[in-house]
């Protein structure tokens, strides 16, 4: 495959290598590789259950972590291969981007991050890049999944100065200013496009948003006038796909189309051209972005911070804040490997693997253990 990528694509064979020495492999490329080891992470099985908007109980047709990170991959597959980059490494990118989520969404990571302040807080990107240089462990020789530069750069989106100086090389195109590679943009906007469409779809499903003030976004009305017209009756679930797989192929057609048009504007000649590039060479055109984020703004407004959204996230927060608060108190509580891993003296070392834990648990681990600590204390 790699043979045919454009010159300006990251390749498998020209790859900034992994932390630790590591076999090659017969049948796959280096990204390959990646994909398939973050696929058989403990942390990638357990977005099965945690919350993407929708509490993970609430429902079972609701999006959840996991196939969310299912669907950012297949949009994310799709333009690398349009633009004839890196399909392997998108796709790798994709579906590791969200591991360092907590239970309960962002409500969940808020309050972890309140609960860290003193102890140099949370931060759910440098979170999976934590479990993929660290927390992970399978392999004999080293921690984590020791994935390829490429890999790990593409999941760490953003990053403060602060928080780049202990990065090493991944770190410095925060402090320089400059662009991953495109597989990276790529799985970036891949991500919002998955989620502010399923966000229509799980919100209109739920009853907490209705498709007539929807109608005043834009491209949803644009969709919405083009399926009326030629299905006058369609309704419900119907309606709502028919208009949203419509958006999706909308907002991923003029990405490709403008992308390749900044791309044969800049002409990078390697990866690392495209990395010193002034601004990322993946985006929509000046129309397009206007109205996906004008439904951007909607989504917060109406979803994001309705009532019964942000009750759900209330709830999160105070179970967040009680395990947080249980766990350092009483290290009893704890598991007995983590109890043994713990250092007398040590609160930043001690609130750092608290934090690792309650951010590795699924919402309904969190409640369980909720309810067996509040049942002993
Ligand atoms: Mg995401």
């Amino acid at each position: 495959m790699s043979n045919d990528l454009a010159v300006y694509a990251v390749r498998s064979d020209n790859s900034k290598g992994r932390l630790h020495r590591d076999d090659e492999t017969a049948y796959r490329n280096q990204y390959q590789r990646d994909r398939d080891r973050i696929i058989h992470s403990s942390a990638f099985r357990r977005l099965e259950y945690k919350t993407q908007v929708f509490v993970n109980h609430e429902g079972d047709m609701f999006r959840t972590r996991l196939t969310h990170s299912i669907e950012v991959a297949q949009i994310g597959r799709t333009i690398a291969r349009a633009l004839n980059v890196n399909e392997d490494l998108t796709e790798a990118i994709c579906l590791a981007h969200d591991l360092g989520h907590t239970p309960f969404g962002h409500a969940g990571q808020d309050v972890l991050n309140e609960c860290m302040r003193e102890f140099g807080g949370f931060e759910h990107n440098l979170q999976s890049l934590r479990i993929v240089d660290l927390l992970e462990k399978r392999y004999a020789d080293f921690p984590g999944l020791n994935l390829t530069y490429e890999t790990r750069e593409g999941i760490l989106k953003h990053c403060s100065a602060k928080n780049a100086l202990g990065l090493g090389a991944l770190g410095r195109r925060f402090l320089n200013n400059e662009n991953p590679g495109l597989e990276a943009q790529i799985a970036n906007i891949a991500d919002e496009i998955a989620y502010n469409n399923h966000d229509v779809d799980d919100g209109l499903r739920a009853g907490l948003l209705d498709i007539d003030s929807l109608r005043n976004c834009k491209l949803v009305e644009i969709h919405f006038d083009i399926v009326k017209k030629n299905w006058k009756a369609l309704t419900g679930g119907q309606l709502r796909h028919e208009i949203i797989r419509r958006m999706i192929n909308y907002l991923v057609s003029d990405l490709i189309k403008n992308s390749n048009e900044q791309i044969a504007s800049v002409k990078p000649e390697s990866s690392d051209a495209v990395r010193k590039c002034a601004r990322p060479l993946i985006a929509m055109t000046a129309e397009t972005l206007a109205m996906n984020r004008d439904l951007k703004k909607f989504l917060r407004t109406n979803l994001y911070q309705h009532e019964r959204v942000k009750s759900m996230g209330e709830q999160a927060k105070d179970t967040v804040r009680f395990l947080f608060n249980a766990y350092m108190q009483d290290k009893k509580l704890l598991t007995a490997d983590l109890q043994n891993s713990m250092k007398d003296n040590d609160e930043l070392n001690n609130a750092r693997m608290i934090a690792d834990y309650i951010a590795g648990m699924t919402d309904r681990f969190a409640l369980a253990e909720y309810n067996r600590i509040s049942g002993i204390t």
